[in-house]
């Protein structure tokens, strides 16, 4: 028995006895007529806290104040600045502080990472990623691969989905490293699939990769602030995030990276700047690059100030909520919307991310039934009507309600509009 029940006093009564609902208070949702969003696309860009004008002001006042000199006296004082990130950064991922570092975008950072850790030879030179990769992903390992002089026709490895939704089985991942593990160089995998929902197990993915020999490095775009993500007992090599979708911290945001511990002083190569450089020796400008250990060492620049504070004030948050008490709430937010969708919108709506909640975080992937422009009309009467996801091509809608700012009766107001719209037709 889900326990679970479709009305409106049952959801609001879910809501009053929620211990994070005081949560939803310290955001900004946006409005819509004279309520409010029902916004369930914090998978693309997570909702502004309330705090993190007042710290961009701050940051803007004590260089009007100071400037230079904010350096070392301002109110966060920017010289170590990114460090006053890293405890609670380690704490949402799992890792220890001297692993994580927030800097650049993703991309960048996974670029970086695969410079160190993507060290191709002629007998092993491939990259296994999932055929539905992020474009974004792709891109760079494809480049990567053409870098080093070899061809992605043949360098490039690509999982096929082998379930019903689109996700891919245990076994198939399996079995691909056995026919290709030998030639693999880096199994480059997501936390989370953007497409799918489908979540993964870190650990396991990293010990089937470990032993075959390759690299494993994943991208939790959609897993970090979603997932518990136990980044160091995980033992993949290296991790990168962006900062903008669940994280809350703004568009564009200054991203993660986590390098293991046991790369702390590695001697791979890397890409260098002075900000990577032993920070006790950094400022004697000296001709020749030492880097600091651990992620630190693979910092190019010094970090974007105005750019960080909205990172310092969304970590902050997750301290306090708590990535445990997030999840717990989480399972049963999206078990909720699962059960409804399921048992009210069968004839609309067909939910491809797995059902078994260890196998997906918040967001639900939904196929809209019958042609294209169908599924592209009920995604618009959603957003027309104040009901916020998202529309991936050919006929999927993602909806994501998240922990710290959703609620149970988001859930049942989208139900009902997608209902009232189904009714209309
Ligand atoms: C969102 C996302 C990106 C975006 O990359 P940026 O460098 O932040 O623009 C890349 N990869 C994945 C898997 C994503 O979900």
């Amino acid at each position: 028995m889900s326990g679970f029940e479709a009305t409106e006093s049952w959801a609001l009564a879910q809501d009053a006895a929620d211990p994070l609902a005081p949560f939803r208070g310290e955001f900004l949702i946006p409005p819509h007529g004279d309520g409010e969003q029902v916004y369930l696309c914090g998978n693309s860009l997570g909702l502004q806290p309330r705090a993190t004008r007042q710290a961009l002001l701050d940051e803007l006042d004590d260089w009007a104040r100071l400037a230079v000199e904010a350096h070392f006296r301002g109110r966060h004082p920017w010289m170590p600045y990114h460090a006053e990130v890293r405890e609670h950064l380690a704490e949402l991922v799992g890792a220890e502080p001297s692993e994580v570092v927030a800097m650049n975008s993703l991309t960048v950072n996974l670029h970086l990472m695969m410079v160190s850790f993507y060290l191709p030879t002629a007998e092993r030179h491939a990259i296994m990623i999932e055929r539905g990769a992020f474009p974004s992903d792709r891109y760079a390992v494809e480049s990567q691969i053409r870098f080093h002089g070899y061809d992605p026709a043949e360098a490039l490895i690509e999982l096929e989905p082998d379930e019903p939704g689109g996700t891919l089985s245990m076994q198939a991942i399996e079995r691909a490293l056995d026919e290709h593990g030998q030639r693999t160089a880096l199994v480059l995998l997501p936390g989370l699939q953007y497409l799918t929902g489908q979540a993964f197990d870190l650990r396991l993915l990293s010990e089937m990769g470990h032993r075959k020999g390759c690299v494993v490095g994943f991208d939790l775009a959609h897993a970090a602030g979603n997932l518990r993500v136990p980044l160091h007992d995980s033992h993949c090599d290296f991790a990168v995030w962006c900062s903008y979708k669940y994280l809350n911290s703004g568009p564009g945001a200054v991203a993660g990276c986590f390098v293991h511990a046991r790369h702390a002083r590695t001697p791979r190569p890397r890409f260098a700047g002075w900000w990577g450089h032993d920070q006790a020796t950094r400022f004697r400008m000296g001709p020749q690059f030492v880097p600091t250990p651990g992620a630190d060492g693979w910092q190019l620049s010094n970090p974007p100030i105005l750019a960080l504070a909205p990172l310092r004030v969304s970590l902050e948050i997750f301290h306090r909520a708590g990535m445990e008490r997030l999840r717990e709430k989480s399972k049963r937010l999206t078990g909720y919307l699962d059960w409804l969708i399921r048992s009210r919108l069968d004839h609309v709506l067909e939910v491809t991310t797995p059902a078994e909640s260890f196998r997906r975080g918040c967001q639900l992937s939904l196929r809209v039934k019958g042609p294209r422009d169908a599924g592209r009309a009920l995604f618009e009467h959603l957003s027309a009507h104040g009901v916020i996801g998202d529309w991936r091509e050919p006929d999927i809608i993602r909806v994501a309600p998240t922990p710290l700012y959703n609620r149970y009766v988001d859930c049942l107001h989208f139900v009902a509009e997608v209902e009232h719209w189904a009714a209309t037709r």
